[in-house]
């Protein structure tokens, strides 16, 4: 099929690990991969952000990216991409005229709302994944959360005129209908990971010589990086490395990591944490594998790659049992979850898991035997391909659109 890809902030050829650059990168990229490696073509439409970026860059076999000018070309916060969603679903639609797409499957809500304009006017079946949901974030963020005003209203009325939506665990099925989105309308496909790049045997970051935690992430609050910091008094002899966020040389600039180390100073266990910076991808299993065990503590979490990239790397993984975690992470089999925000009940579990190396070895199995029989990418791209080929044998009639903003 010739397919269009809609990620309108979060660029498959993005640097990851900064503020607005994590897990949707890392599945767009992914997923187009796999899908051409299936046999399909794809253009991914991102914003363009930089002016010295061609509008199209190839990025593998049968898979362009294409830089759509909407809004001004510089980096900007997703959260005031909205005003340039119209501008993005026109040239878009322009560009469907010589694509010709059969499908279109659109990332986030605002590129929903680009791909829902393009397709009424192209005719062109459409697939939403929405990646995080704005009544999640307002749940846990309140008045922290600056997303657009109205975008629940739009996430509602997304989930009910695209053809199909995809869910990526369990619990954003119940997030959905408590939004008002159908069960009917929605499929289960997860995110995979890349089994060949995320395995046991390869290079090895260098290790200090005490007992690993690790934790990967954006370093923003909700990752749950100061609950880890909280329980490190109480599990002895162990060092936290902290991966993600900035560039190392500008750590000292970025106010989330200062305040990081500041409370590590104030638990007494500065010496005992180390903030990396963002690690380039193709250096991430050298640091999985670095580990003793891997700590996914977040809040809330729509999907959560990294517990998942762990595991295909052989490594238990202690996870806060909140959205995609408690999917992927099988508790007492795979690793162990733990309420969220409870650094008392991580310290347990982790001090538990550090303390006993039969329990590691077997949960280090049975996460590699998980990761590669349930989420390698050619077996997703496989049950999303057979989703687009049920979205575009959908009639005509039955595909409604909303007004875009
Ligand atoms: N990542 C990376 N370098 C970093 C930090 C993170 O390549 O320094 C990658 C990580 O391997 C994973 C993604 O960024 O593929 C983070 O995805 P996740 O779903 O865990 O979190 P999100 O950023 O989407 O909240």
């Amino acid at each position: 099929m010739r397919i269009a890809m809609i990620s309108e902030h979060a660029s498959p050829l993005a640097a990851l690990g900064g503020v607005d650059a994590g897990g949707q990168n890392a599945h767009v990229a992914e997923l187009a991969g796999a899908l051409a490696a299936a046999g399909h073509t794809l253009r991914v439409y991102t914003r363009r952000d930089d002016p010295g970026r061609p509008v199209v860059v190839p990025m593998a076999d049968r898979v362009e990216v294409v830089h759509v000018p909407a809004g001004p070309a510089e980096s900007l916060p997703k959260d005031q991409l909205l005003p340039y969603m119209g501008e993005f679903a026109n040239w878009m639609a322009d560009d469907w005229r010589d694509f010709a797409p059969e499908v279109a499957h659109a990332h986030f809500w605002m590129s929903g709302l680009a791909m829902v304009t393009a397709a009424r006017r192209c005719d062109v079946p459409s697939v939403l994944t929405y990646h995080a949901l704005g009544t999640v974030k307002k749940r846990h963020q309140g008045s922290a959360d600056t997303s657009p005003a109205h975008r629940i209203g739009y996430e509602r009325e997304l989930g009910r005129v695209v053809d199909r939506v995809v869910v990526q665990c369990q619990d954003e099925v119940r997030e959905l209908v408590l939004l008002g989105v159908p069960r009917s309308r929605t499929t289960l496909v997860p995110s995979g990971v890349n089994v060949s790049r995320f395995r046991k045997d390869g290079p090895v970051a260098p290790r200090s010589g005490r007992l690993r935690i690790l934790s990967v992430g954006r370093l923003v609050p909700r990752k749950g990086f100061e609950d880890l910091i909280r329980a490190l008094p109480e599990v002895p002899r162990a060092e936290l490395v902290i991966v993600g966020g900035p560039q190392a040389a500008l750590l000292e600039r970025d106010p989330y990591a200062q305040r990081l180390l500041r409370l590590a100073k104030e638990c007494h266990v500065e010496d005992r944490v180390q903030l990396v910076g963002a690690v380039a991808a193709d250096r991430m299993p050298a640091w999985y594998r670095s580990a003793d065990v891997v700590a996914a503590t977040p809040w809330y979490e729509p999907f959560g790659l990294t517990p998942l990239e762990a595991m295909a790397c052989g490594v238990p993984v202690v996870a806060s049992a909140v959205g995609g975690l408690t999917d992927t992470v099988v508790d007492g089999v795979t690793g162990d979850l733990v309420a969220p925000q409870d650094p008392r009940g991580l310290s347990q579990a982790l001090r538990r898991i550090l303390g006993d190396d039969n329990r590691r070895l077997s949960y280090s199995a049975a996460a590699v035997d998980r990761a590669v029989h349930a989420y390698a990418w050619p077996q997703i791209a496989g049950r999303m391909s057979a989703l687009y080929a049920s979205a575009a044998g959908v009639p005509v009639a039955d595909r409604r659109t909303p007004a875009v903003a």
